[in-house]
């Protein structure tokens, strides 16, 4: 008799939901066993998401291309693509604009397909789903898709990435402003800015740095402002790729975060003086941090999101040099400014192009365009997000700890209401924070892509054997 068909729908087509669908395919062809996939997104293109959809090719990774493959068994992968296409051996210490990783990843998913010709198959839906939950039968899940029709399957993958930007800073004078862009990564969202016109933008991370980027330009200034006013600290120019570690050591043994945080100082310094770099110290670091954030008691983690949170991601999260270079020169010739300052209160202009903002220095600017670049913030509670909302509501999820994204099993499994049955519906990525910390980029999701994979095949096909 035929084996049955697994199956499974993966909510997201982004970066992580195109690798957990590449990786799902590759199982089942492993494994020889028949699993169909649906891969479900309201964007019409795969494999970029928030971050490769860019078309502007002064986004760059802010990794080097050596460090950005797909496949965590294969770590040249994504410099052989890159060395096929430019036709000559690529600089795996370069830093590639994002637009063209999200082609590698569509790559990467096109050649599982092929791969998997015969024995299990792709569908690409474009839509959003708006509800997942369990059903009569607790091996199976049923999706509520925005248009009303529904979706029963074996199990689901949950790759919603990084959700709506964090609104809570947005005074009332703004919020329906035509002066104000909410999301910057929505493609085109920056198109209709007016060339004459300054522009401020609130939050002073990865995303200001692009969009500066994209908005610096003679005769306007651009001004950023942050809690803090900390930017991401560059990359070595010539850091070199796979180098091992100067001297690798154990994770700091400390369960306190003020220990925890001298030690990691104390590293840094000791790097500094011994290899003239402070860099390798925090990169060291990057296997340990799920540890270090699991081992710190709950008081600790809220003194960490309240305060040491932007030290670390300033040092952590760093800058391609290029975009290092070409802020620095706007900060120089001042068509750039970032300042310590909280927005207080905006005033829209009598003809609607423009909006006044005070700030808390005392300063009060009048740009054409306000951009919120805060990125992805606050507790799951408060998110607006339908589907986060109706996990929540009908007890298939609850948040992480510290309220931080979905608490999951050590498998990445959502964890239910107390009293309810789990579902059969697992997560990756950035929805995975409170547990794990450390989940947000490429080097943790192509892991936890291929590890879901075979937890999802092993389960759907025992649940349909029975
Ligand atoms: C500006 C920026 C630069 C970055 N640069 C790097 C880098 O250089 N290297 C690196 O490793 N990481 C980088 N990152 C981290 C980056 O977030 C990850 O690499 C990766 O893009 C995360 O992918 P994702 O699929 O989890 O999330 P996302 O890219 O956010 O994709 C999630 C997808 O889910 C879809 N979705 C959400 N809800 C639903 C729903 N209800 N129904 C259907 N679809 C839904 C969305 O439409 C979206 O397409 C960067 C992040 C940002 C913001």
């Amino acid at each position: 008799m035929a084996e049955e068909t697994a199956r499974v729908v993966v909510v997201g087509a982004g970066a992580a939901g195109t690798l957990v669908s590449a990786r799902l395919l590759d199982s089942a062809v492993r494994a020889g066993r028949r699993i169909s996939v649906d891969l479900i997104d309201p964007a019409r293109c795969t494999g970029r998401g928030l971050a490769y959809a860019t078309a502007d090719p002064r986004h760059l990774l802010n990794v080097p291309a050596g460090r950005m493959s797909a496949l965590p068994a294969d770590g040249d992968d994504f410099v052989r693509w890159l060395s096929r296409r430019a036709g000559r051996p690529f600089d795996p210490g370069a830093y590639v604009p994002r637009g063209i990783y999200g082609s590698y990843l569509v790559d990467v998913l096109r050649r599982s397909v092929d791969a998997a010709e015969g024995i299990a198959t792709l569908h690409r839906r474009c839509t959003r789903v708006v509800a997942v939950g369990g059903t009569a039968d607790a091996d199976r899940v049923r999706l509520r898709l925005r248009e009303g029709g529904t979706l029963d399957a074996d199990a689901a993958v949950c790759a919603l990435g990084n959700l709506a930007p964090g609104r809570g800073w947005v005074p009332e004078g703004l919020w329906r402003s035509p002066c104000f862009v909410d999301d910057p990564w929505h493609p085109g969202a920056l198109d209709g800015i007016a060339g004459d016109r300054d522009v401020l933008l609130v939050g002073t991370g990865l995303t200001m740095c692009d969009v500066a980027r994209t908005l610096c330009a003679p005769g306007r200034t651009v001004h950023a402002v942050s809690r803090q006013g900390l930017v991401p600290l560059p990359h070595a120019v010539a850091a070199p790729v796979g180098a091992p570690a100067v001297a690798p050591g154990p994770v700091p043994a400390h369960g306190d975060l003020a220990q925890m945080r001298r030690e990691v100082l104390r590293r840094a310094a000791q790097y500094r003086r011994q290899h003239g770099d402070w860099r390798p110290a925090i990169d060291e670091l990057r296997p340990h941090v799920t540890e270090m954030w699991q081992r710190l008691s709950s008081a600790d983690r809220e003194r960490f999101l309240a305060g040491t949170l932007r030290e670390w991601e300033v040092s952590r999260h760093r800058l391609a040099p290029a975009t290092d270079r070409a802020l620095t020169e706007s900060l120089r010739s001042e068509r750039l400014t970032v300042r310590a300052a909280e927005v207080i209160a905006a005033r829209a202009g009598e003809n609607g192009r423009s909006v006044t903002v005070n700030l808390s220095d005392g300063r009060s600017i009048t740009v054409g365009t306000v951009v919120n670049c805060v990125g992805t913030e606050g507790r799951t509670r408060e998110l607006a997000d339908p589907l986060v909302r109706s996990l929540l509501d009908s007890g298939t999820a609850v948040p992480g700890p510290q309220g931080l994204g979905l608490d999951t099993t050590a498998e990445g499994r959502l964890v239910p209401a107390a009293g309810r049955p789990a579902a059969p519906v697992w997560t990756l990525g950035q929805l995975r924070r409170g547990n794990l910390w450390e989940t947000t980029a490429v080097p943790e999701i192509r892991v936890q892509a291929v590890e879901l994979a075979d937890v999802i095949l092993d389960r759907v096909h025992a649940s349909l054997s029975v």
